[in-house]
């Protein structure tokens, strides 16, 4: 679909997976004028399609795209593209519990300006792959890193938005701290650097007792699909959960930290390194982890009834 500035965004046409042609002054090749979205279709028991609370990440594009001074595509415009492109790639979901079919929609400015300033053309394109699941043989806790030189957001950027501007700086302390054997980063607060905002592409939970917390979306860390999905199912197991600064040192004496995202579901940590310490978390089946885990992939597949209206079916 392409609009021009102010425009209405044209109706799409699906096509071949294959290269695009952009003029080398677009504005998103020179001022990272775009943003994402990340969602998956999985196949349920019974065979049929479904895809997880795509008006979420449609509501989440908007939001970013007044940020970023692009127009976005309508909710019903981004779900129907999404459907189309899932329906139009279903041989290629993997059977139940067996992976699912990323789906990326992508809105960019892609048309040429030289001087800063917003591109006079903007093109939104959805394209899918399959993949496996994040976890291959079994469920393996993650080990994380707690990054103090380099931060995610600062306060008024963009961090509160899926930009694509925010990814690449994190691809050195990511590489950096895979290097050092772990699975991933926890990023810090810029201010103080002592409050927990979230991993490279997660968001993150802390467990102490019958309290569940995380860390308040204030504009530096993007507010995941799957961590608001989370704190309802929390929530209805009887779990105190809370929006607040999560201080570094509560998260070392956590019973058990978590991560979620599409791409890791609810993902368990098991150790947090930080300056000279490293803290072990409960893990494994019985875990809080688990509980909310099982009932958020159970809804995606199928296995638990869908009382909540989160899965959209696509055949
Ligand atoms: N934080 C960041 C920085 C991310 O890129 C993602 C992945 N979209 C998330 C959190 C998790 O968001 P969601 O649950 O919507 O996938």
């Amino acid at each position: 679909m392409k609009c021009s500035k102010d425009g209405e965004f044209t109706r799409g046409e699906l096509s071949p997976y294959g290269n695009i042609q952009l003029s080398p002054s677009a504005g998103v090749l020179n001022y990272g004028q775009a943003i994402y979205e990340g969602t998956k279709a999985y196949r349920k028991e019974d065979g049929k399609l479904v895809l997880f609370r795509p008006d979420h990440n449609a509501i989440r594009m908007k939001t970013g795209a007044e940020r970023m001074l692009m127009p976005a595509p309508s909710v019903d415009q981004f779900v129907d593209a999404v459907k189309q492109t899932a329906f139009a790639n279903k041989r290629w979901v993997p059977p139940a519990g067996k992976g699912s079919l990323y789906i990326r929609p992508l809105l960019m400015g892609s048309g040429p300006i030289l001087g800063l300033g917003p591109a006079p053309e903007y093109t939104f394109i959805v394209y899918a792959s399959p993949v496996g699941n994040y976890f291959k043989e079994g469920i393996a806790a993650l080990n994380l890193y707690v990054e103090e030189e380099y931060v995610r957001a600062a306060p008024g950027g963009a961090g509160g938005v899926k930009s694509i501007t925010n990814y690449a700086p994190v691809l050195k302390a990511l590489s950096r701290a895979k290097s050092r054997g772990f699975s991933d980063v926890l990023y810090l607060d810029s201010a103080k650097k002592k409050y927990l905002e979230e991993a490279s592409s997660c968001n993150v939970f802390v467990v102490k007792g019958r309290t569940i917390s995380t860390p308040s979306t204030n504009g530096t860390i993007l507010e995941g699909i799957t961590r608001k999905s989370v704190m309802e199912i929390a929530s209805d197991q009887g779990y105190q959960v809370v929006e607040k600064a999560v201080h570094v040192d509560e998260v070392m004496d956590a019973d058990e930290v978590f991560c979620t995202g599409t791409a890791v579901g609810v993902a368990p940590v098991g150790t947090i390194t930080y300056q000279d310490k490293r803290a072990e978390y409960k893990t494994g089946d019985e875990s809080v982890c688990q509980s909310l885990r099982s009932v958020l992939v159970g809804i995606q597949t199928g296995l638990i009834e869908d009382n909540k209206g989160w899965v959209t079916g696509v055949n």
